[in-house]
């Protein structure tokens, strides 16, 4: 398997390399060359499997020959080991035909972790049979950062660095980041707010000697494998309620796009899913490209939901890229448009393509308040922010067709917002209780990149 870049004009990569690469030369995004399909029969046999072996079907067909598959379902196994249910991605019904799907019995309790523990195991065991070292370097507004921590603590052959905004994460985010105790790990703590950090670690790609110096990787949410690891839970959860025999729909709660595109992928590669729903928060740019056809970026207002404050969409590419017929240089075009004037126009022919496929709503503040009240009062179940944004969305789209919302983070990762909701205070699970017993361990950066990459330098 191939992948090739959305806007076609970087080299042509294996599954390895392009994990290990992310983000493609020409600025756009890895995707491969064709998307493997799967029969009715194919679908319906993986009924009654572990989610361990449903992955392993999954994905197989996409890493060409980077793992035996001994090896395969050996760093999957060992990826998902530390979930905290047996189930993995457990599903609870609410309503007649409306289920969540709890993606948050990780390690660091959001759904991040999926992808993250996974990537972690492949990316030590092709580094290490290459006998290669590399460092990583990621901007976080929360939730990748803590999940990437706990996916490389300890790895032998990767040094990671997270660049969060100072005093701009949760409690509980934060000390995910920071009570590691593994030297190959670093939190840095950066005066500014998550374009910042972003910034940064842009910049520091962009430095070509830096980069080859310290053979600098990245592993946000842009990574092809990232997205591969999450296509998984939409064929588990999809089996679980009759697929391919029933058609379901998805409620997902967006913000760069990633999650929502692996259920794209998974529809693509013939499981039987009828809408995919978009939910935002206030920060609505997809709901309203979809609406308008105006791809139109304004500034981010920090919301309850946090990890889903952005403005540029950057998994959206991907979409795109499909919805233009596979044609690299339409995107490219539509991308530098973006960058020159902060918006583009979508074609008629592809927006009327990603209607097809994809439905949206949005939740206000008040919207998303009132949804994890109304959740708990009639369901006893604690929404966080973000999931709560996804049931509110998913209720406009309920019918006959049973609705699957993705319940994104667990409650206790955003205790304010869920206690001045519900008026309960979300406890951690157990096996994480003493989170804030824990030493922390925090470099603050005050200056600029400069300040960053010496750091760097001097840490690995
Ligand atoms: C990252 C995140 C999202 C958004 O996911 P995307 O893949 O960026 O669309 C939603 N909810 C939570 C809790 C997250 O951490």
């Amino acid at each position: 398997m191939k992948y090739h870049s959305t806007r076609g004009n970087a080299p042509v990569l294996t599954f390895e390399q392009a994990m290990l690469t992310g983000l493609a030369r020409d600025g756009g995004l890895y995707l491969p060359e064709t998307i493997p399909t799967f029969s009715k029969a194919d679908i319906a046999a993986m009924a009654g499997l572990s989610y361990e072996e449903i992955a392993f079907r999954v994905m197989r067909p996409f890493t060409g020959d980077t793992f035996t598959d001994e090896k395969f379902a050996d760093l999957i196994a060992k990826a998902y080991a530390g979930f905290g249910h047996a189930a993995r991605a457990p599903l609870v019904q609410v309503a007649p035909n409306h289920f969540l799907l709890e993606l948050f019995h990780g390690p660091t309790l959001a759904f991040k972790d999926f992808a993250m523990q996974l990537i972690g195991q492949m990316f030590e065991f092709a580094l290490k049979r290459n006998g290669e070292r590399v460092t990583i370097v990621g901007a976080t507004s929360g939730d990748t950062g803590s999940a990437a921590m706990e996916a490389f603590r300890g790895l032998e052959a990767v040094d990671l660095f997270i660049l969060y905004p100072h005093g701009r994460v949760s409690d509980v985010q934060r000390r995910q980041m920071t009570t590691p105790s593994e030297a190959n790990v670093h939190a840095l703590a950066v005066d500014g707010d998550f374009d910042t950090c972003q910034a940064a670690v842009k910049d520091m790609f962009n430095d070509f000697d830096f980069r080859d110096d310290v053979r600098l990787a990245g592993v946000n949410s842009i990574n092809w494998a990232r997205v591969l690891a999450q296509v998984v839970y939409y064929f588990s959860s999809a089996v679980s309620l009759g697929a391919p025999h029933r058609e379901v729909s998805f409620t997902v709660p967006t913000g760069n796009f990633g999650d929502i595109f692996a259920g794209y992928i998974a529809k693509q590669m013939g499981l039987t899913i009828d809408k995919l729903a978009i939910a935002t928060n206030q920060n609505d740019i997809l709901h309203r490209t979809l609406e308008t056809g105006v791809y139109s970026t304004e500034g981010v207002k920090p919301s309850i939901s946090p990890s889903m404050d952005i403005q540029v969409s950057s998994n959206f590419e991907r979409a795109l890229y499909y919805a233009y017929g596979s044609d690299g240089a339409a995107i490219a075009q539509q991308m530098d448009e973006l960058k020159q004037s902060g918006a583009f126009t979508v074609s008629q022919g592809a927006i009327s393509a990603l209607r097809d496929t994809f439905a949206s709503g949005r939740a206000s503040e008040g919207e998303t308040a009132a949804a994890i009240t109304r959740y708990h009062a009639d369901h006893g179940e604690l929404l966080c922010p973000h999931s709560a944004v996804g049931v509110h969305v998913a209720e406009g789209h309920l019918g006959a067709t049973p609705m699957i919302t993705l319940a994104t983070a667990h409650p206790a990762k955003f205790p304010n917002a869920v206690e001045a909701a519900s008026g309960v205070f979300p406890a951690l699970p157990a096996r994480m209780a003493d989170l804030f017993e824990r030493d922390e361990r925090i470099t603050r950066v005050t200056g600029g990149v400069s300040d960053i990459k010496t750091i760097i330098k001097d840490r690995i």
